[in-house]
């Protein structure tokens, strides 16, 4: 098993529904468990145009390896539509794998750590909400880079509505987090 982080952003249709939609997707998946889900952010396109779009990371673990987990992310993304018209284009859905345990993989359609994950606030904001001493593999500590992308427009929209957790948040603001009350999700 190994625990890994997604990607998820969408700017076509209805872009935030699809994105519970697409945690959903990935949680029912036999070779995949969805261990935590981040806040949805609205967020301003970066190198493109067209309306701004939602984003979550969700941290997961799975048996698949990780060329076999990027097959999985573009048969999901095809299901929700995606197109590819050109570079950028606006998506329904777009599915990144933004770390896989501590590797580092570098070929031709597969780059991990993702090569962009340290210049984009919309993945940069929901890893470090997800895990505040996240280690990228051979760049360090994920929020020594939130300096670099703090004139990105990103805002939280919403978080994690599971009542569960929300007694869990209540919970952690009369004490400090550990082990047995850390939240799944935010
Ligand atoms: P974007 O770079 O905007 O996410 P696409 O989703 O169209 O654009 O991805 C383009 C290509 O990036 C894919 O065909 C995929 O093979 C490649 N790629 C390389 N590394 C990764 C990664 N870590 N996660 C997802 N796709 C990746
Ligand atoms: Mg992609």
């Amino acid at each position: 098993m190994s625990v890994a982080y997604l990607g998820l952003g969408a700017n076509l249709g209805d872009a935030r529904q699809t994105l519970k939609d697409a945690v959903v997707c990935l949680a029912q998946q036999r070779t995949i468990t969805v261990l935590a889900k981040s806040s949805l952010y609205r967020t301003a396109p970066v190198d493109a145009g067209g309306d701004d779009y939602f984003n979550c990371v969700v941290k997961i673990e799975t048996s698949l390896p990780a060329r076999q987990l990027l097959r999985l992310c573009h048969t999901v993304e095809e299901q929700f539509g995606r197109e590819r018209p050109y570079r950028n284009a606006p998506r329904t859905l777009d599915l990144d794998i933004l770390l896989y345990g501590d590797s580092s993989i570098d070929e031709a359609d597969l780059i991990v750590p993702h090569p962009r994950l340290t210049e984009r606030a919309f993945v940069l904001v929901p890893l470090v909400e997800l895990d505040g001493e996240l280690i990228i593999p051979q760049r360090g500590r994920a929020d020594a880079f939130l300096g670099a992308v703090r004139d990105q427009r990103i805002e939280k929209v919403a978080t994690c509505q599971c009542p569960m957790l929300a007694a869990q948040r209540e919970d952690e603001s009369s004490a400090p987090p550990t082990a047995s009350n850390k939240p799944l999700c935010r």
